[in-house]
């Protein structure tokens, strides 16, 4: 790699935007995907439509871009699905002669280390920023190799790493053993659910997990195959037993708020087609030869049983840590985030994703000079991040580098 050059780990949103600034500052960068190809992760919930519209989701850097090669994006109030996004805007822009050459795909980064040095070797001394990054990385084909950059962007996002399903957050008993039953990304229900089923989830016993926004798309879309095939079973548990499904008043995002009142319809409806079990938790599992049978325990410590052939789990997702366990990087012990910007967001504290603004760019720093998380990573357990945030953050990145790459190398 190119002395003074950037490795941009992740080529989703924040990642190719942040190619974009790199490329337009004259830096010499390498995006390293672990997808086969951009915007892995949107596209894996790609047939969702976003609940914000065309005009919040394309930063003015990548529109004023994609004009000038004849590709601008709708701007309008119209929601996307994440496949329209990706075609439409990540795709186009990865194809750009400036960025295009510089993304890796099928490449994936394992850990990130400074070279020569431990994790605690020279504590506060300056003296790590002379070290190059080192970065274990592998390809489509397992193949292990090195790569060094002097500058680090980790965007990965968050959800490649669910959470686990069981009760405080660990994994419950037998959770591992029902792995292949348990689809933890928002499903397509018009696609066949697991490798070798039938298309459709109609007739199925399903359970449902999480009361989010993913939950909340999964169940609307669960009412669809419930109208197509009656005989579907749904068991909806939520660990609230008073969930507020984060709604906001005089939300301004029709598309959320709609999506909430769904949600609230069917949780609290005195119709519903769900059997809804609020205030329990997944306790235990059990996978026999009729199904997978479901301990859920109540607040009180009462259990109860469900039988269920899949399970859908929408518990969140946080960052992969692991891979800059190496590094100076300081986390916040509630959300994981990044210390300085997870104090941030805590003290400005809206459960509204529509406020949040970028908190700045010495939020972004970290005790390890030179690596910057950015994206919805930066946000660790925090779920409130929006694409607009990331947009702001890569540029308050650009201005603590600077216009210009380094003249003197900054190899140790
Ligand atoms: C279902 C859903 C709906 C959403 N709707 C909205 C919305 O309407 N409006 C909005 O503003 N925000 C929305 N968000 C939130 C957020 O904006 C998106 O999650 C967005 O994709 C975040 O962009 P990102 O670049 O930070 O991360 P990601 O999109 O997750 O991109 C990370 C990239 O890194 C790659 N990667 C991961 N690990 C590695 C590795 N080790 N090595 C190399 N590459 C790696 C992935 O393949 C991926 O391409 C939504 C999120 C979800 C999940």
């Amino acid at each position: 790699m190119t002395p003074g050059s950037i490795a941009i780990l992740g080529a989703g949103p924040v990642g190719l935007e942040a190619a974009l600034a790199a490329a337009e500052a004259g830096w010499a960068f390498t995006v390293f995907e672990s997808s086969s190809d951009v915007a892995g992760n949107v596209r894996s919930w790609g047939h969702v439509q976003l609940f914000t519209p065309w005009s919040m989701n394309v930063s003015s850097r990548v529109r004023a871009r994609l004009a000038e090669v004849g590709r601008e994006p709708p701007n309008g109030e119209e929601y996307p699905t994440g496949d329209q996004l990706v075609d439409q805007v990540f795709e186009p822009l990865a194809e750009a002669p400036e960025i295009s050459p510089h993304v890796q795909l099928d490449t994936r980064i394992l850990e990130i280390s400074r070279d020569g040095l431990l994790k605690n070797d020279e504590i506060g001394t300056g003296v790590r920023a002379r070290h190059t990054f080192r970065l274990l990385v592998r390809d489509a084909g397992g193949q292990e190799r090195v790569e060094y950059a002097d500058i680090v962007l980790d965007c990965t996002g968050t959800y490649d790493n669910p959470n686990a399903l069981g009760l405080g957050g660990i994994a419950a008993p037998g959770e591992r053993a029902a792995d292949d039953y348990i689809i933890r990304r928002i499903p397509d229900f018009e696609a066949p659910i697991l490798k070798g089923d039938a298309p459709g989830w109609g007739g199925m016993r399903i359970l449902l997990v999480g009361s989010g926004h993913s939950a909340q798309t999964v169940a609307r879309d669960l009412l669809g195959v419930i109208e197509r095939v009656p005989e579907t079973r749904v068991t909806w548990t939520i660990r609230s037993a008073s969930p507020t499904f984060g709604a906001v008043e005089n939300d301004a995002l029709p598309a959320r708020d709609s999506l909430v009142e769904q949600a609230r319809a069917l949780a609290y409806g005195s119709d519903s087609p769900f059997d809804v079990r609020l205030g329990r938790s997944v306790h235990a599992l059990e996978t026999g030869p009729d199904g997978i049978i479901v301990s859920l325990r109540a607040e009180d410590g009462s259990i109860e049983h469900v039988l269920v052939d899949r399970i859908i789990s929408m518990t969140g997702s946080v960052g992969d840590a692991r891979m800059y366990r190496q590094l100076q990087v300081h986390e916040c012990y509630a959300t994981s985030g990044p210390m300085n910007l997870a104090a941030a967001l805590l003290a400005s504290s809206s459960a509204d994703c529509l406020t949040q603004e970028s908190q700045g760019a010495d939020t972004l720093k970290n005790p390890e000079p030179d690596f910057y998380i950015l994206g919805s990573k930066s946000y660790g357990r925090n779920s409130t991040f929006l694409l607009r945030v990331g947009w702001a953050q890569v540029d308050e990145v650009f201005s603590l580098l600077g216009t210009s790459p380094p003249v003197v190398p900054a190899h140790a």
